[in-house]
């Protein structure tokens, strides 16, 4: 299985309620490869819910309020699922404070972004797990983790 993010699967599970239309997953789907997971669903928090960014280590919402320990959890309950799944490549929504690989957002709610993981990117990563993000994929490399799990 490929853990993929939820959001990236369609699924309304975003801040916003909203979810994303990525045609080159929607494509593969019927093989059933795909493992989806929200951290952020999984650690408890409520679609919608109140925009968060990670600011000197903590996940703040956009008022202040210190949410991390709903993402560490969300974070430990995908590495749960990674482990009991033998799950070894990921593709995670970009950006995110949960699910970013390369940027995230720079804590101040402006879109700007700096070099950075998402909070179970980096447990994942951590643990071996090789993470892409939506905007890496192509086809090539699709069929080929495909090919692998
Ligand atoms: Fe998508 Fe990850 Fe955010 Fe869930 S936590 S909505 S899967 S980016």
């Amino acid at each position: 299985m490929i853990l993929i993010s939820s959001c990236l699967l369609g699924e309304l599970v975003r801040y916003n309620g909203e979810g994303y239309n990525i045609e080159l997953l929607n494509k593969y789907s019927y093989l059933n490869k795909f493992y989806s997971v929200c951290p952020e669903i999984l650690g408890g928090l409520a679609v919608p819910r109140t925009p968060a960014e990670i600011i000197d280590g903590k996940v703040l919402t956009i008022q202040g309020e210190d949410v991390t320990s709903y993402f560490i959890k969300g974070a430990e309950d995908v590495l749960k699922i990674v482990k009991e799944n033998n799950i070894k490549y990921a593709i995670l929504k970009a950006n995110s404070p949960s699910c970013g690989n390369r940027l995230i957002y720079d804590g101040t709610f402006s879109n700007n972004k700096i070099d950075g993981q998402g909070v179970t990117t980096k447990l994942l990563v951590n643990q071996g797990v090789i993470v892409y993000s939506e905007k890496e994929l192509t086809e090539e490399l699709l069929l080929d983790l495909l090919s692998k799990v």
